[in-house]
């Protein structure tokens, strides 16, 4: 499914088209997809907030598939291996910031069905330092929402130092904060989560207490504790 050029989601802006099968490069895997997640960026890429580099472009980056060709000098996957592909596609490796391990701050990366074609496509290709072992414990469909909303509501969670016990506040609860929710419960079993969401959105309300959150309210509502 292809987007080509900039339009009204409500529009139905991505195609069918043909497309013959990418080849995987130095260093590539080719992936035949499984599942790929719908991600909030693809409505920004799609009406022009964040446009693709190129038209036409794959869009999707909350992929999960097999690998299915190697590209030469692969050395970490075999045909077969499950794996996952999320929003960074490429970063330099060598700028202070890919040295520090900090590659989303690259000024030269590339983002996945952004600046390289995505996964809304049978198959798509990956340098082999992109893609992620997924273990046998989750589905395709269950694994492909972690590549991205999974992955910045885990990493914003460790940044916040958290610890059992404490108080854990969540402001907005869309497709990140409800899968932190569940990561945060299990990690931290006695921890309070308290969940902010937008005023008259009852529905998100309604899963974050279903997922565990001590208290649910809108957002500008005081909570019942401010810190531990
Ligand atoms: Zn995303
Ligand atoms: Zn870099």
């Amino acid at each position: 499914m292809v987007v080509k050029g900039v339009s009204p989601v409500e529009g139905k802006p991505l195609e069918l088209v043909d497309l013959p099968d990418p080849i995987p490069g130095t260093g590539e895997v080719r992936v035949k997809v499984s599942a790929c997640g719908v991600c909030h960026t693809e409505l920004d890429e799609i009406e022009g907030r964040l446009p693709p580099s190129r038209f036409p472009m794959i869009l999707g980056h909350e992929i999960v598939g097999r690998v299915e060709r190697l590209g030469p000098e692969v050395t970490k996957f075999k045909e077969g291996d499950r794996v996952g592909i999320a929003w960074i596609n490429w970063a330099c490796g060598e700028c202070s910031f890919c040295l520090k391990g900090e590659e989303n701050l690259c000024d030269k990366a590339k983002w996945t069905g952004k600046d390289v074609d995505g996964g809304y496509g049978q198959y798509t290709v990956v340098p082999q330092d992109f893609a992620y072992p997924v273990p046998e414990r989750f589905s395709d469909v269950q694994g492909a929402p972690l590549l991205c909303a999974g992955v910045i509501g885990y990493r914003a969670l460790r940044l916040t130092g958290m610890e059992d016990g404490k108080v854990l506040g969540l402001y907005g609860f869309g497709a990140s904060a409800h899968i932190v929710i569940q990561i945060a419960k299990y990690k931290y079993p006695r921890c309070k989560v308290f969940v902010f969401s937008r005023p008259k959105q009852q529905e998100h309300q309604n899963l974050a207490q279903k997922l565990g959150a001590d208290w649910t309210g809108a957002t500008a509502d005081t909570p019942p504790q401010l810190r531990h």
